[in-house]
């Protein structure tokens, strides 16, 4: 890959799936036959025209695709700055990017003939799309989640449920996503001949990192035409916030090689990146290691044992960074900031008053960044930020937040 680097950004990762220093398959020599299966059957998949007909087809009447560019004129006219867009990502099926991804992996699943899918999830929003793609293909789906975020995410627990997944509740270790990818990648072990493992993320052993991001390129792919249309050339600078990083990956990874495009990446910074760890921030605040079967930043204490990590957006908890991510933060590529909950929640409410878009807390992390810059830019210069989920599954934690109590408003 070194070579290619002069050239293109878009090659990554090598044959071992590193990208520079990172990412690579960490993985036990009993995983290692079905991460190399799967890798070739994704790498026959991506080159058929059947496979990507049947993506587009679902992705289009299923998911609604594309996905609107939206021109948020209140909102530029109150930064009084750069021109904001949003991609509208969250107008998809489930409210989110994350089904771009589980359709592919499960289109691939049902190729290698796999009748039963597995998932692990945090804050749920991955096990509630994977979910409801098991039961459009009348697939078998299990999702394990940490005890403790099955107790704090209720909600999406009932939806998994009613979409037919059995959701598996891991008490090991602390009962975070942590030890539920733990438990997923010892049940794909146990039940390799019938089973597919899917991840939400751009993380995971190769070839994860780089199938996800293909699957989420999408939203890049649709801004590079659409923004085309609507202003005759591409965006001075994209935004978007950083979890495991795939929506963020989506959007980015179609311009990487358009070097006039700035690229920044938001990552949660909970209470602040100096506080005591209270915050996902694992490039600004974290440093190099292992996790999920990659190398990249991790949120780790000095004894290099895992840190859960504090933000009030639950899909951001993620402890470590895709590690593509971490390649293009080293390489100076893309840039990487971190966004409080005080600030999210500030542009969490901007959004609703100026556009009449409730956005989900994550997103609000990357349109805080878009507040803070786009007043300082010059009107000619162009954001575009990635609405990648609807704000539905925040409110509560909103309300609590602004010190409303729900059901006293009468
Ligand atoms: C899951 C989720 C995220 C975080 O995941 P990434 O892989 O970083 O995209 C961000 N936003 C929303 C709305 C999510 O559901």
């Amino acid at each position: 890959m070194a070579n290619d680097l002069f050239n293109t950004f878009m090659n990554g990762p090598d044959e071992n799936g590193r990208f520079g220093d990172f990412g690579g398959r960490f993985v036990s020599e009993t995983l290692m036959p079905l991460i190399l299966e799967l890798e070739q059957e994704y790498e026959k998949a991506k080159t058929d025209d059947s496979f990507w007909a049947e993506m587009n087809h679902l992705w289009t009447h299923y998911v609604g695709r594309p996905s609107p560019l939206y021109f948020a004129e209140r909102l530029t006219d109150h930064l009084g700055g750069a021109k904001v867009y949003m991609k509208r990502d969250e107008l998809n099926h489930t409210g989110a990017h994350k089904i771009n991804n589980v359709l592919g992996q499960i289109i691939l699943a049902q190729r290698m003939g796999k009748k039963r899918i597995i998932a692990e999830t945090g804050a749920g929003q991955h096990g509630v799309a994977t979910a409801t793609v098991c039961a459009k293909f009348g697939l078998k789906c299990v999702v394990y989640m940490g005890a403790h975020d099955v107790e704090r995410q209720a909600p999406n627990v009932f939806r998994m449920r009613l979409l037919g997944a059995e959701v598996v509740p891991v008490t090991s270790g602390r009962g975070t996503l942590k030890d539920a990818m733990n438990d997923a990648l010892r049940d794909w072990v146990t039940n390799v001949r019938d089973t597919f493992y899917c991840i939400g993320t751009v993380a995971g052993p190769h070839p994860y990192p780089a199938m996800v991001r293909d699957f989420q390129s999408i939203i890049g792919k649709e801004v590079r035409e659409q923004m085309t249309e609507a202003e005759g050339r591409f965006p001075d600078t994209l935004i978007a916030a950083i979890g495991g990083g795939s929506n963020a990956m989506g959007l980015f990874f179609p311009f990487l090689d358009d070097k006039e495009v700035n690229i920044i990446g938001v990552e949660a910074g909970g209470k602040g990146v100096n506080a005591k760890m209270e915050h996902c921030a694992s490039l600004t605040g974290g440093r190099p290691g292992v996790l999920h079967g990659n190398r990249t930043y991790l949120l780790q204490d000095d004894d290099g044992q895992i840190l859960e990590g504090f933000s009030i957006s639950a899909g951001l908890d993620y402890p470590g960074i895709g590690p593509e991510h971490a390649w293009l933060h080293e390489i100076g590529r893309a840039k990487y900031v971190s966004i409080t909950d005080v600030e999210a929640l500030e542009a969490f409410q901007l959004s609703c008053e100026l556009e009449g878009i409730i956005p989900a807390l994550e997103p609000s992390h990357a349109l805080a960044h878009v507040m803070k810059i786009a007043p300082d830019l010059p009107k000619d210069h162009i954001i575009c930020m990635n609405m990648c989920g609807r704000g539905d599954k925040d409110i509560f934690t909103v309300a609590k937040a602004l010190g409303f109590e729900m059901g006293a408003f009468a």
